[in-house]
């Protein structure tokens, strides 16, 4: 992919324009880390650059950005540009074609603001985004609270860049941040989600998401989460602290590169534990994992989370509970369970979950962990012995709950191994069927 920028920047600087790598790309290179893409800027206007370069698409042709597809990647080449007035707190009014330094100068953190000539291998930085890139500093470019008021997501970018590049906030940013927290409110729940996800797939979620907190804008984002502060654990089994804490925790004993939903049920596996707190022979949260996959349900529409990434994670917070019976169960239901779609990504959350427990205690997860790479093996899924639709004809039975009643009843006497054949199966719902009510 560098080489194929590189090719790109090499085409524009022979047309007599100006051109280098941008951004992030910067800075990620500079980190000695392969970027995730390769942005690119230009003297050169969108008509030019789309005269230049092979297979362009405007993407954003008013704003001066125009995507180049080549070999297979995708390539934003955007002219220079500064940008005008941003009412909305959002996106500029308007964007006008200038300079590298100006253009510079609109970008949101030094470390961010820099360019680099791929040809004379060369950094162009008009921010000192090298000095602080070196001393870990993350600092808005110019005056921060500024550069929170014109786009608020700036808010949310500010805690993951310093939190996933470990860097230490620049004096004054972290108070700039706290001081305008109320402008998350602005911001759409699409670019929330998203910006959340990065924050949790990046290093430190857990002191991320403490910042956050402190910052007051978890409170707005996420009450939920929130809510988690000052919930008292058992002692005995929980000496992390409050649940806030044992979540924090958790967070940052994801794995390496973690699938987003595991990221995010790792985040919200506990946040039934509020509303079902109560204390008996001791501290206990009854039914919290269902209660948990019904808040989900509700955070998912507030942060418009898509329809299968809301289901595999309700499905995760209420079955988090489940593990710890899985070892006692006979082996066909033992097979259901690990034939899940899901189960991995469960397993997973259970050694996060565990992780972030003092004291830790693997043993159950590794436990499991064997049993399912034996049992994968070993059992097949579990055979689909009947369909909705043969009850339907079978027995002459309409649409409707009933349907999915009888296909549970027969899905668990399968897995309770007292029936595995479909004449077995049609027998068994005759049987259900005659003893109705
Ligand atoms: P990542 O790709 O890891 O999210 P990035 O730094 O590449 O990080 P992008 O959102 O891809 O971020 O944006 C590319 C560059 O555009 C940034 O490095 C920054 O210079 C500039 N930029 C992006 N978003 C903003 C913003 N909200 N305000 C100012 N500059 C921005
Ligand atoms: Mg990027």
């Amino acid at each position: 992919m560098e080489n194929t920028a590189l090719e790109i920047v090499k085409e524009l600087k022979d047309k007599g324009f100006e051109s280098y790598f941008a951004g992030g790309t910067v800075r990620d290179l500079l980190l000695g880390k392969a970027p995730k893409d390769y942005d690119i800027v230009t003297s050169a206007k969108p008509e030019e650059i789309e005269d230049i370069l092979e297979h362009t698409i405007p993407i954003g042709k008013k704003f001066g950005v125009i995507l180049a597809v080549r070999n297979g990647h995708n390539f934003e080449v955007a002219t220079f540009r500064s940008d005008a007035a941003y009412s909305d707190g959002r996106r500029p009014d308007a964007v006008y074609f200038t300079d590298p330094k100006e253009d510079a100068l609109r970008r949101d953190f030094t470390i961010n603001g820099m360019f680099y000539d791929p040809m004379t291998k060369k950094v162009l930085d008009f921010v000192d985004g090298q000095e602080d890139l070196k001393n870990k500093t993350l600092r808005f470019i110019g005056d921060s609270h500024e550069r929170i008021v014109e786009d608020n997501l700036r808010l949310l970018r500010a805690i993951r860049f310093k939190n996933s590049l470990d860097l230490e906030y620049a004096p004054g940013t972290l108070d700039a941040i706290k001081n305008n927290k109320e402008l998350i409110q602005n911001v759409s729940a699409e670019r929330i989600q998203d910006e959340l996800t990065k924050i949790l797939l990046g290093k430190n979620p857990g002191q991320a998401l403490r910042e956050m907190s402190g910052a007051g804008i978890l409170q707005i984002i996420l009450p939920e989460a929130e809510a988690l502060k000052g919930v008292k654990q058992p002692e005995l089994y929980h000496k992390e602290g409050d649940v806030f804490e044992h979540i924090l925790m958790s967070l940052d004993a994801l794995p390496e590169k973690p699938s987003t939903e595991l990221a995010w049920a790792v985040l919200l596996h506990d946040i039934g534990k509020p509303q079902t707190y109560s204390v008996s022979d001791r501290i206990r949260y009854n039914g919290h994992a269902e209660k948990g996959s019904e808040l989900v349900g509700e955070i998912g529409k507030r942060l418009k989370f898509s329809n299968e990434m809301a289901s595999n994670l309700k499905w995760l917070v209420a079955h988090h509970m489940m593990l710890g019976d899985l070892l006692k169960m006979k082996k066909a239901r033992q097979a259901h369970w690990i034939h899940q779609p899901l189960f991995n990504e469960l397993l997973e959350l259970l050694r996060a979950d565990a992780l972030g427990t003092k004291p830790k205690d693997l043993s159950l997860y590794n436990e499991l962990k064997k049993l399912s790479e034996e049992k994968e093996l070993l059992l097949p899924s579990p055979e689909i012995l009947l369909t909705g639709k043969e009850i339907m004809e079978e027995f002459g039975i309409k649409e409707g709950p009933e349907i999915g009643e009888i296909l549970d009843k027969v899905h668990h006497a399968q897995m309770e191994e007292h029936i595995r054949t479909k004449e077995e199966a049609l027998k068994f719902v005759q049987e259900i069927l005659e003893k109705r009510p």
